[in-house]
């Protein structure tokens, strides 16, 4: 997310600032989880949202299960694909390969961590030899100085 200006004032926020950070040093792993600023918002909205959502507790409680097992699943695939680890898995193998394209050559590509269906779905995933080296891969949005 590019700062962006609402009545005169400019906003950059968290998110987008972790996210250039992290493009600009991919092999930092010390800041490379799901941005914690964001849990006191989101996870108590997840609740309302899914209990809302959902006609009885059982549902609602395990829809909310479902979604942060998926997002550990999200973690493990974005840790993976800043390791130097060979998974024994194609699946996780090609979701390494596919988050270091990301990192390391067109940042505007190869958006999917976990699974490739948006990417599939966008187009967002062509043929790598398509693709020259991005000149903002490190620096999205040209923002670094
Ligand atoms: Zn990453
Ligand atoms: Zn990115």
């Amino acid at each position: 997310m590019k700062p962006f200006t609402l009545f005169g004032k400019t906003f950059d926020l968290s998110v987008g600032r972790t996210h250039r950070a992290h493009h600009a040093n991919p092999a930092d792993l010390s800041d490379i989880t799901i941005n914690k600023e964001v849990f006191p918002t989101v996870v108590p909205l997840l609740f309302v949202l899914a209990y809302w959502l959902f006609p009885t507790v059982e549902l609602a409680t395990g829809a909310l299960a479902a979604f942060f097992v998926l997002s550990l699943h999200y973690e493990f695939c974005h840790f993976i694909g800043h390791t130097a680890w060979c998974p024994p898995i194609n699946y996780y193998r090609r979701r390494q390969r596919m988050h270091r394209l990301h990192h390391y050559r067109d940042e505007t590509l190869w958006w999917g961590v976990s699974t490739g269906l948006g990417d599939l779905l966008l187009g967002t995933a062509p043929d790598i030899k398509s693709v020259e080296k991005s000149p903002t891969v490190h620096n999205v949005h040209g923002l670094l100085r």
